[in-house]
């Protein structure tokens, strides 16, 4: 499992949670901020600090949100 960063990333990009990642798994996209999925450790410290609330558990996701799950795993897949 891990966590997943949907679109009110988009055009916020505040970063914090790039700071409070224990595993350094948080990277800065073009567009928005991306969890590397087979990194996180699913430990929610970057939820809290979401000023925008952008960041849910991949178990959570509604079935319109796991493109931005995909959208991870490509950004990862394609560095
Ligand atoms: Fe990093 Fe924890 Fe957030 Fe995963 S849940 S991205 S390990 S801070």
């Amino acid at each position: 499992m891990a966590f997943v960063i949907l679109d009110p990333c988009q055009g916020e990009k505040s970063g914090e949670c790039v700071t409070v990642c224990p595993v350094d798994c948080i990277e800065e996209g073009e567009d928005q901020y991306y969890i590397d999925p087979d990194v996180c450790i699913d430990c929610g410290a970057c939820v809290a600090v979401c000023p925008v609330d952008a960041i849910v558990e991949e178990y959570d996701l509604t079935p319109d949100q796991e493109i931005f799950l995909e959208k991870a795993e490509d950004f990862f897949a394609n560095r």
